[in-house]
């Protein structure tokens, strides 16, 4: 298996509206691939029919060489697959620790939870010390590192990030994508991210796809659409 995930001919979309008009892409393991796109250009409709919260009208989806395309997204997580949505989705009356511990509810992440909660958080040491404080009280990175950890419970193979970055300054942000990325370099994850912030995704991610309007409009590595003129000066705003 060269490829983690595989996307082929996929549709989707709400009712009568179609998003998603024929993508396909593949995402090998280990690899960090990026999504980007303007607004509305069908990144989160993306990732959510990948993580099952949405039907695909036509195509097929496959991870670890399994057909998922119509596989409910509550088994994902099990399998091995976990979506972060944006913004984080957290329980904000709950603690830190309360939260990582919802991200291992798959069946077989619950063994070892308290041994989990101390690798998870070793990767993000702002959260071991906050551990006991409420997710709400968080500031927007924290919450964000919280959100990755609570999917990285599950022990996933495959993480799906929607817009890690939204509302974080450009520090924080640049945080964020770095642990991603150093996630995916010292734990052998890998990662499907979709970012706004075209510049600093195109920075940590190997490979990248550019989505307009529902469709793939250009793939390649990410240094290379990275150096790329027009692409500069769409997405990248130089
Ligand atoms: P953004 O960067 O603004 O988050 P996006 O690239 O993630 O945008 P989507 O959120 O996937 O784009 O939206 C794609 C299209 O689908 C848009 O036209 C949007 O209005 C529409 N859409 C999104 N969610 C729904 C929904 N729940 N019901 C109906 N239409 C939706």
């Amino acid at each position: 298996m060269t490829n983690e995930l595989v996307v082929e001919g996929l549709c989707a979309g709400y009712n009568d509206l179609r998003v998603l008009q024929d993508v396909s892409f593949a995402v090998p393991v280990g690899a960090v691939v990026a999504i980007v796109g303007a607004n509305g250009a069908g990144k989160t409709t993306l990732l959510s029919t990948i993580a099952g919260l949405l039907r695909p009208s036509a195509g097929a989806i496959r991870f670890r060489d399994r057909d998922i395309s119509r596989a409910r997204a509550d088994d994902l997580p099990g399998l091995g697959l976990a979506l972060v949505p944006e913004g984080g989705r957290l329980f904000p009356f709950m603690s830190v620790e309360d939260n990582l511990q919802l991200g291992a509810y798959a069946p077989g992440a619950r063994a070892g939870m308290a041994a989990r909660i101390q690798e998870v958080t070793a990767a993000f040491p702002v959260l071991a010390e906050r551990r006991d404080q409420l997710a709400g009280k968080l500031s927007g990175g924290e919450r964000q590192m919280c959100a990755i950890a609570r999917a990285l419970m599950c022990r996933p193979r495959l993480l799906l990030l929607d817009e890690p970055s939204v509302g974080l300054s450009p520090l924080m942000a640049e945080r964020v994508l770095e642990i991603v990325a150093g996630l995916a370099r010292d734990e052998g994850l890998t990662v499907v991210i979709v970012e706004q912030r075209v510049t600093e995704v195109l920075e940590i991610a190997d490979e990248a796809h550019i989505l307009d309007r529902g469709r793939i409009v250009r793939s390649g590595p990410a240094r290379q659409l990275q150096a790329d003129k027009s692409i500069q000066e769409t997405y990248m705003g130089l």
